[in-house]
């Protein structure tokens, strides 16, 4: 997916990504368990958010640095890229030893500072839709990062807001795979934030992968009833497994 040119990151050779891992890097243990337990399902890409774009300020707003640091020391040991998100240009130098994959949050994806640093960058980008933005202010978007000669750029569809209210997002897989078709990006989806629910992680990851998108990232948590964020949509480790198994059948017989 993302290009060997300019990254140490093997994206290419795989049909359908994965990357999963706790929605915020809560300490040293838990995050060793997610690293060890998604190495043993034979998944690269473990996620795990250091500095959380909070909606409110005083909910848990991450470790910052120190979150970072345990993220990639877990995921050291286990043979795993990191992906994490970044939302401060003046935290990208301390924070690149850390990230093999920075994510760009729904929103930041208009922080037009924020993009035109990461341009700049060998690292690939993971870009985020804005939860208002249109696909056309999307492309934009990725193509600020690009102008700036940073090419390694891959899309996340996590849903938008509309009139709905059922579930926390509406997850519009239709214009993301606009946006595929007509960008020829390519582009996952995060049915996590997506839809807010875990229920619905599993038929969303299936319906993702039957339309030909690139892959899925999905927040997972040992006990997501104790997660400090989004535990509502983390998958504990068995519905993760289930999860797989579902993919890898359906990928078998399609
Ligand atoms: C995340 O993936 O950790 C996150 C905060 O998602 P979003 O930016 O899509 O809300
Ligand atoms: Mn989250």
């Amino acid at each position: 997916m993302f290009s060997k040119k300019t990254s140490n990151v093997p994206w290419d050779g795989q049909p359908f990504h994965i990357i999963a891992g706790p929605c915020a890097v809560e300490n040293e243990e838990t995050t060793h368990q997610i690293a060890q337990f998604l190495k043993a399902n034979d998944i690269l890409y473990m996620r795990g958010g250091a500095y959380k774009p909070r909606t409110s300020p005083y909910s848990f707003q991450g470790l910052g640095l120190e979150g970072l640091k345990i993220l990639k020391q877990a995921a050291l040991k286990h043979g795993l890229f990191t992906v994490s998100e970044i939302m401060d240009p003046r935290d990208i130098e301390q924070s690149l030893p850390y990230v093999d994959i920075i994510q760009v949050g729904s929103r930041n994806m208009q922080n037009y500072a924020l993009l035109k640093e990461l341009g700049k960058l060998k690292q690939p980008i993971l870009l985020k839709r804005g939860m208002s933005a249109t696909i056309e202010e999307w492309l934009q978007a990725a193509e600020y990062i690009k102008q700036g000669g940073n090419e390694d750029i891959v899309l996340c569809e996590r849903g938008i807001r509309t009139f709905d209210s059922a579930l926390r997002n509406t997850l519009d897989l239709a214009g993301a795979y606009w946006a595929m078709r007509t960008s020829g990006y390519h582009v996952i989806i995060d049915p996590s934030h997506g839809t807010g629910k875990k229920e619905l992680i599993q038929p969303i990851a299936l319906a993702t992968q039957a339309m030909g998108f690139s892959g899925i990232m999905v927040e997972i948590h040992p006990l997501p009833e104790k997660a400090l964020s989004d535990g509502a949509q983390s998958l504990d480790f068995k519905g993760f497994e289930a999860m797989l198994s579902a993919l890898r059948i359906q990928a078998r017989t399609d």
